[in-house]
């Protein structure tokens, strides 16, 4: 594009530096056609008719003294002398470099002089009238006459030839002038002309490209993705045409490319909400249903323990125990798988919930256990969140229970505390829940939180493994995060992260 407008400027500017020396020239010669005409020729077609005079008043002056002698004539004479000399050196000097006229020049102060020698000096040179009366015979005055006629044919001849030539002068000076006014015209014209051209040229090799090529791009830009861009015009555009166009072709493919990728999301996770609810409507079944016979097994076990115990060998009543104990166990299991898969059925809306009031209940609910393992609950400043009263107390209850359980030989410590936490601008609160109990291996961090998992054997600690399970479900419903943290060097200590209460604000309670 750039190699187009560069020629297409050059073109317009040889153009006008065409016109503009034409008329330079012109300019030039009509100059030099004045300076003749006005400097040269006129000056000299006068110089001639003072020549001529000049010639005339000696003539008349001389003849007057011949006659009179009265010296008087002489001061007119002299006068046309001098003017004569004068006009003649004037003459030279005009029409020096004329050829034509410089040999007739010649000829006009030859004559002059012939005329002067033989017609004017004797009568000046004769000293008294007698000796003027002597020269002025006829025939002197015959030849006198008849020079004097050849000075003026001489300049008659001058002043044709000038004449002639001014006329020229003049009518060169004319068409010169006429051919200025075209040539004025004309580059008026190329003016006009090379304006045209480079506007129409830009307007096809640039502007209209262009104009297409952002038509295109707009198209696309507002949605039409397949709309293709085609550049036209010079080389340049055309490849931008051809670029912009295979963006639009990458951002098609990566486009239908990450449709797919959604629409393969989208499915994956219809698929997995529905198998989970599947899952939770399967433990839900079975759990409620296994309940009915779970519970005659264990009633027809404790009676066979009540009514038989005691009557059949030992071995007898410890495997009656044993039956009782395990069916006391898988109802204990049942009944927490229960409240596990209910937990999220429920739809009864949330609503700002005083933890303070939530773990100060739970602590009067362990008031046995706590009693009991001889522990010390310290509860800290605790913030409103939103949420479901009921399933927030029971993973508090999980989280205290397990730390009195899971004591060490030293009375239990427990703590609750919570801070908000800056960090992130929502502002989380995060509530501790910490022990001086055994502990847990940070490698176990995770797995602890699986449904049935347990680090201990039944006989050490009892328990169904589902405790921590409930309270990573009951966290996670109400759009928090639950985990042990791996830094403490002894007990264990549980991390919960909670949404703050829209209507409560950042506001703890005194505890
Ligand atoms: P359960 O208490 O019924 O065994 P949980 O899901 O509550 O099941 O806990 C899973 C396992 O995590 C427990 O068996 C125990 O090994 C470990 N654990 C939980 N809480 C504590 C704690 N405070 N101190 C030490 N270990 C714990």
């Amino acid at each position: 594009m750039r190699t187009r407008l560069a020629l297409l400027l050059a073109a317009a500017g040889l153009l006008l530096a065409f016109t503009l020396a034409t008329q330079l020239v012109i300019q030039d010669r009509q100059q030099e056609l004045r300076h003749d005409l006005l400097r040269r020729y006129d000056p000299a077609i006068v110089a001639t008719t003072d020549l001529r005079a000049a010639v005339v008043d000696q003539d008349t002056s001389v003849r007057a003294y011949g006659l009179t002698g009265d010296p008087g004539f002489l001061d007119v004479y002299t006068a046309g002398r001098e003017t004569t000399i004068t006009t003649l050196a004037r003459l030279d000097e005009l029409l020096a470099g004329d050829e034509q006229v410089e040999p007739d020049l010649a000829l006009v102060g030859a004559a002059v002089d012939d005329w002067h020698a033989a017609a004017v000096a004797p009568v000046l040179d004769a000293g008294s009238d007698a000796e003027r009366a002597a020269v002025r015979t006829d025939a002197f005055e015959q030849e006198g006459l008849r020079l004097l006629e050849t000075v003026r044919s001489a300049v008659g001849d001058v002043e044709g030839h000038l004449v002639a030539t001014r006329a020229a002068l003049a009518d060169d000076l004319e068409s010169t002038a006429r051919r200025a006014r075209w040539a004025m015209f004309m580059q008026a014209g190329g003016v006009v002309v090379a304006g045209v051209v480079v506007a129409a040229a830009l307007a096809r090799v640039v502007l209209g490209p262009l104009d297409r090529l952002g038509r295109d791009a707009r198209r696309v830009a507002d949605g039409d993705l397949d709309h293709e861009v085609r550049g036209t015009g010079s080389p340049d555009l055309a490849r931008l045409g051809t670029d912009v166009d295979a963006m639009r072709v990458r951002i098609l493919g990566e486009l239908a490319h990450l449709n797919a990728a959604t629409a393969d999301l989208e499915r994956q996770a219809a698929e997995l909400a529905r198998s989970n609810a599947d899952l939770e409507q399967f433990a839900y079944v079975a759990s409620h249903d296994l309940q009915e016979p779970l519970r005659k097994v264990s009633g027809f076990c404790q009676l066979l323990q009540k009514r038989y115990g005691g009557q059949l060998d030992e071995r007898a009543d410890e495997y009656i125990r044993y039956a009782v104990d395990g069916a006391k166990r898988m109802q204990d299991l049942i009944n927490d798988l229960l409240a596990f898969s209910r937990l999220g059925r429920t739809t009864a809306a949330f609503a700002p919930v005083d933890l303070q009031a939530v773990v100060d209940d739970v602590v009067r609910v362990l008031d046995d256990a706590i009693a009991g393992a001889g522990a010390e609950v310290t509860v800290g400043d605790l913030p409103v969140v939103q949420g479901d009263r009921r399933l927030l107390g029971a993973a508090f209850q999980n989280l205290i229970g397990n730390a009195l359980k899971f004591r060490s030989e030293d009375a239990p410590i427990v703590g609750v505390s919570a801070s908000l936490d800056g960090s992130t601008d929502d502002g989380e609160w995060i509530v501790t829940v910490s022990d001086n109990g055994i502990g847990i291996d940070p490698d176990y961090g995770d797995q602890i939180f699986v449904i049935f998992k347990r680090l201990h054997g039944r006989t050490e600690y009892p328990g169904t493994g589902i405790g921590l399970a409930l309270v990573k479900k009951i966290v996670e419903y109400h759009g928090g995060r639950v985990w042990l943290d791996p830094t403490p060097d002894t007990g264990s200590t549980f991390k919960l992260a909670l949404p703050p209460s829209p209507t409560a604000g950042d506001a703890t309670h005194a505890g």
